[in-house]
């Protein structure tokens, strides 16, 4: 690919450089969370800044014209994302607004578009993602939770766990297996579930790093009406494809890497000692440049999108360095703040206001979440190096 911007695409650049420098609000920048996507989120800060957004027509701004986004081509997407990334824009409404709204758009029928899209866009609806369930995490497709016609409704009885923001969603994507007799792939269906209906309990699950971002979900009996399965009967297994191939690729992580990374050199600087500067000088250009491998590795895969072609393993190997680098660099940056860096946000001589420590944990869940490592290896040796089964 050329790596030059266009005159297009620079004019572009320069409009959202510019929009960011006049509208986004001083100290609203996101969290380390947002890079792994499971901020706890600051539901008031995120909000103004959707408004903001919503304003200028970018809220979801790779969504078609015709259901509120702004139609932007591949290219300026990536471009858009990198800017908002680079300036540390925070992400609101992430899960809906980049991977079930695009999900509905492909799947859903008209009624649905209509339903759900435009309370997405307006921050009013905050959605979760039912698709883990405790025997059925990689093996996404042995999931157990069951779906019953009965009448003019689905009957859903089940458990999903580490449904990330599940107690703050007023929807659910949900996976359950309409069909037990046909082979696994083929008995699952896509629902929208309202998470108020009656049967649906939420208990909270509280992460190592002490944040309380993922859930675990039962349902009981709950009635969801015909009218909210997405996508046909017994097809939801490419739903979920859909879901997850958004999930897998983008921009925004290996930008926010590198960003974090630059804040991480500063703020270990005080905390260097003459006898292992040298060290520390190598082992920050380490990480520099896996930031930089990594945006290679997500211009390749908008570069194919460009193209008109579906990344497949290319998301993977995307994912797989992008959330594997995450640990290096807060291993890096616990290492280089040495005790200072084990100190919390509330002791005064915490670099980073205590977020190395916390980044730390946090970052544990980035090579588990959204397919583990392992799993990705094995789409890569598979479908990208072509390698047997077993
Ligand atoms: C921070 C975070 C947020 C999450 N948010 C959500 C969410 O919002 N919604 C949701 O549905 N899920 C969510 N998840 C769940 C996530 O998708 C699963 O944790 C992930 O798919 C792994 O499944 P599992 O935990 O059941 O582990 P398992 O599948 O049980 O895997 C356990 C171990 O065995 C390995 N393993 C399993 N199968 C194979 C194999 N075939 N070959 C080699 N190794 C294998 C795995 O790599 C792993 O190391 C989240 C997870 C995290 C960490």
């Amino acid at each position: 690919m050329d790596f030059r911007d266009s005159a297009a695409d620079a004019a572009f650049r320069q409009e959202v450089q510019d929009f960011l420098a006049a509208e986004m609000p001083q100290g609203i920048t996101q969290p380390d969370d947002a890079v792994l996507g499971v901020g706890t989120g600051e539901d008031e800060r995120d909000m103004a800044w959707l408004k903001i957004l919503a304003k200028r027509g970018w809220v979801a701004p790779a969504w078609p014209r015709e259901y509120g986004g702004a139609s932007l081509s591949i290219m300026h997407q990536f471009i858009y994302n990198e800017e908002l990334a680079r300036g540390r824009a925070p992400r609101p409404n992430f899960l809906a607004i980049g991977l079930i709204g695009p999900t509905i758009i492909v799947h859903g029928n008209e009624e649905q578009k209509k339903e759900h899209l435009s309370g997405i866009l307006s921050g009013d609806t905050y959605w979760c993602q039912g698709f883990s369930e405790p025997g059925s995490g990689s093996d996404l497709a042995s999931l157990q939770t069951r779906a019953v016609q009965d009448g003019d409704d689905f009957v859903i009885n089940g458990q999903k766990i580490w449904t990330s923001g599940a107690h703050r969603a007023d929807r659910m994507m949900l996976l359950a297996r309409t069909d037990p007799d046909s082979p696994k792939h083929k008995g699952i269906s896509a629902f929208v579930i309202d998470m108020h209906a009656p049967g649906v309990t939420v208990r909270p699950l509280t992460n190592m790093a002490e944040v309380h971002s993922f859930n675990e979900v039962f349902f009981d009996n709950v009635r969801v009406p015909k009218k909210d399965l997405l996508g046909e009967l017994n097809r939801g297994w490419y739903v979920a494809t859909t879901t997850l191939d958004f999930e897998r690729s983008g921009i925004i992580n290996a930008i926010s890497l590198q960003e974090l990374l630059k804040e991480v050199v500063a703020a270990t600087k005080p905390l260097r000692y003459e006898a292992t500067a040298t060290a520390a000088r190598h082992e920050l250009a380490d990480r520099f440049i896996e930031t930089e491998v990594s945006i290679m590795l997500a211009n390749r895969v908008a570069s194919m999108q460009a193209q008109g072609l579906i990344p497949n393993y290319e998301a993977s190997i995307n994912k797989l360095y992008g959330s594997e680098l995450a640990q290096r660099i807060a291993c890096t940056a616990s290492k280089l703040g040495g005790l200072f860096g084990q100190l919390g946000p509330d002791s005064p001589y915490a670099p980073m206001l205590g977020r190395i420590e916390r980044m730390y944990r946090i970052q544990v869940g980035s090579t588990l979440a959204g397919g583990t490592s392992e799993i990705q290896r094995t789409i890569i040796a598979q479908r990208g190096l072509g390698l047997p089964r077993e």
